[in-house]
């Protein structure tokens, strides 16, 4: 019988893992029927699932003198207990399990380690480049290790990773052509000081709109920086985009200088993501013997570059000390690590669309971000509506059918200097789960009761200081 080729790269996707974003997920699938689904879908056995550490309007796992309230998922009265009864579960039919951390916690309200932007607009995510923020991550993420931990000493799966997602680490937003990029807080501010001269960024246009522009209804953007990339590389890229025309009559000479300090930038941005991340990290593990096996993991974006994770994709292969994998989508096979083992993560711009979704569903759900932020004048109808569409905008970026399997880079061989594929990660959020997800949500009173009044647009909202910010990130979303 002939042997297709198709068939024969379907076959060698690797080890699949099946990533659970939200415990709501498991309110209606019980950990068997989410394993058989999986492996139907993929058509290869299911090795590990990923849960998450915080949810977005919560934490999950009990961390005593946090002031961070506990998630309303914490404890659930489905088939799942709560989380250390779902890892329990789902490791006693030996799978192992990974621990996610979204170390942007949107429910943190301490103003001192909240992001601010390039003209001093202020967020509700954390900046992770201050040493407070590492070690509170450092201590939810230790807590989480720990329990889990626990939660499998008898069982045939095991705790063997922690998953950072970077996806969203730096949002950014723009208006009238003005990139507003993120986080230039006290501690980010001191960390370029020496090494990148910022005044060159607080004006326009600045060397960040040779690869970014405002289309509008969100960022164009281009993530052509490379390692090897030359200033002469980064102007010719933006010419070609057409995004040079915005400089106008400017020189080419100064067109290149403004190419080097971006690329200075972009450097800069990278080694302080890397940094802060492995600080996390450090912090989180205990000493124990056992802990050297559990791997640390980034999950970013299949871009060269990626400027709401700050990391320069191929340059990970130079931290295989500080981390020991990395997850990201397959935006082609020929964007690969030869040093680092990575997975390809199954939805294109990796979690990016579904932490929108979900840090939406967090806001809509919460009394105070009702009542104080963009999303406070919708009615109830209206919030409803609004995560019907980004669930739809999520759903349009899975990569879920077997033939993205066969365009993956290839798996790692012994032999081989190349590609260090080991497997890929599905998602377990469907239509099915997501609209029983937006369902079952409780939306918090917001400031308009939908008696008649007419809805408001977001261009209303945006023209209302001090909402705009908010609109950025959960309203129009850009990026
Ligand atoms: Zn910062």
């Amino acid at each position: 019988m002939k042997s297709f080729r198709f068939r024969e790269r379907v076959k060698m996707a690797g080890e699949g893992v099946l990533d659970i974003p939200h415990m709501a997920m498991l309110r209606d699938q019980t950990p068997e029927e989410l394993k058989e689904s999986f492996e139907r879908t993929w058509g290869c056995s299911l090795a590990g699932v990923v849960l998450p550490v915080i949810a977005p309007d919560g934490l999950l796992f009990k961390t005593d003198d946090v002031d961070i309230p506990m998630s309303s998922y914490a404890k659930d009265n489905g088939k799942i207990v709560d989380i250390s009864n779902a890892i329990a579960k789902f490791s006693s039919l030996g799978i192992n399990i990974y621990l996610m951390l979204d170390p942007t916690v949107h429910i943190c309200r301490t103003d001192t380690l909240h992001i601010v932007d390039i003209v001093g607009d202020g967020s509700a995510s954390i900046c992770i480049g201050n040493t407070a923020s590492q070690e509170l991550l450092g201590y939810i993420l230790g807590t989480a290790i720990i329990e889990a931990h626990k939660a499998t000493s008898e069982t045939t799966g095991k705790l063997v990773g922690v998953v950072m997602d970077t996806v969203d680490l730096w949002p950014m937003g723009a208006s009238d052509d003005r990139i507003e990029m993120t986080c230039f807080c006290p501690s980010c501010v001191s960390y370029f000081e020496g090494k990148v001269d910022l005044s060159h960024f607080r004006t326009f246009p600045n060397p960040w709109n040779l690869l970014l522009k405002d289309a509008g209804s969100g960022i164009e953007q281009t993530g052509e920086i490379r390692p090897n990339s030359t200033p002469a590389n980064i102007v010719g890229f933006s010419r070609q985009k057409g995004f040079s025309d915005i400089y106008g009559t400017v020189e080419n000479a100064d067109l290149i200088e403004m190419a080097s300090l971006l690329h200075q930038y972009v450097r800069c941005r990278h080694n302080q993501t890397v940094t802060s991340i492995s600080n996390i990290f450090k912090e989180a593990f205990p000493e124990d013997e056992f802990f050297r096996n559990v791997k640390r993991i980034l999950l970013t974006e299949g871009a060269y570059y990626s400027w709401t994770a700050g990391l320069v994709l191929e340059s990970l292969d130079e931290n295989t000390s500080s981390f020991d994998e990395v997850w990201f989508d397959p935006r082609s096979a020929d964007i690969f690590l030869k040093e680092m083992p990575f997975r390809s993560y199954m939805w294109r711009r990796s979690r990016y669309y579904i932490d929108s979704f979900l840090t939406f569903a967090g806001n809509v759900g919460d009394k105070v971000a009702r009542t104080t932020t963009g999303i406070a004048r919708l009615s109830n109808a209206e919030a409803k509506d609004k995560l019907k569409t980004r669930l739809n905008q999520a759903l349009h970026t899975a990569l879920t059918e077997k033939s993205a399997l066969a365009s993956l880079p290839a798996l790692r061989q012994a032999s081989e200097k190349g590609s260090q594929r080991i497997g890929f990660v599905g998602v377990a959020l469907d239509e099915d789960v997501g609209t029983k997800f937006i369902n079952g949500l409780k939306i918090a009173p917001g400031l308009n009761d939908g008696t008649g009044r007419r809805p408001v647009s977001e261009e209303e909202l945006g023209g209302a200081d001090g909402v705009r910010q908010f609109l950025e990130m959960f309203g129009k979303r850009k990026g």
